[in-house]
């Protein structure tokens, strides 16, 4: 087995559309303060556009080891794009973008098409796209190095994967892709379960919605992977 201390472990927050600016900062003071600096630990915090300048200005201030990523990108340059957030004026805040996440698969008619050009913007503009595929028939575009397989059955219900079944997913991806393409895994995460799936070798780290939501809950699963 690959020692966890020797392979990088992303733990990434998705608010979704929760939290108002103030409820962001609030976040920030708990969780930022508990990091410790790791080599190979990437906590990653991705609010909704709005809270995105207070949070990385916060994250700024406090010195905290936390990255900021955003749940989108437009998949067009600046421009006349009304309500699009643009990859060019994300980076000032931004390292990592969600791309291709099931509920804007489903709400939002976010297609693979889109997805692709989503992460043309982003790697154009030194933004690392993480890419959401929901099995291993979702496509993965080109120059693509961070992968998060989320089935959709497991997200937001409770109702996980098993870390076996994620393990021979990320096995098929690494085999498709590349081993240098770091698998993550999401849906229904929390700190009782997220160490039989980073505990497999082929496990890269989590994605987590719900359980990222309250800041105690969310340092309780950065304390896992930090411990083992
Ligand atoms: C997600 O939506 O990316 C996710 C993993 O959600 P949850 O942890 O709530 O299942």
């Amino acid at each position: 087995m690959v020692g966890l201390e020797t392979k990088n472990i992303w733990v990434i927050a998705n608010w979704k559309s929760n939290k108002t600016v103030q409820e962001a900062l609030e976040w920030i003071s708990v969780v930022g303060p508990k990091l410790e600096r790791r080599e190979n630990i990437r906590v990653v915090v991705c609010p909704t556009f709005n809270c995105l300048s207070e949070v990385k200005k916060a994250i700024t201030v406090g010195n905290f080891p936390l990255i900021v990523g955003s749940q989108d990108l437009s998949p067009f340059e600046k421009g006349a794009y009304t309500g699009e957030d643009p990859a060019s004026i994300l980076k000032q805040f931004i390292e990592v973008a969600i791309v291709g996440h099931s509920e804007r698969r489903k709400n939002f008619g976010e297609t693979d098409e889109l997805v692709v050009q989503k992460v043309k913007q982003a790697i154009d503009n030194q933004i690392i796209p993480l890419v959401c595929v929901q099995g291993k028939e979702t496509p993965v575009p080109e120059g693509v190095k961070l992968v998060a397989y989320e089935p959709v059955f497991a997200i937001g219900t409770g109702n996980p994967d098993t870390p076996e079944n994620a393990s021979s997913v990320a096995e098929f991806l690494n085999q498709k892709y590349g081993e240098d393409t770091e698998i993550l895994y999401g849906g229904s995460v929390n700190s009782n379960n997220v160490e039989s799936f980073i505990s497999k070798d082929n496990i890269n780290g989590v994605l987590v919605g719900g359980a990222s939501l309250d800041p105690e809950k969310f340092i309780k699963i950065i304390e896992v992977c930090t411990t083992l």
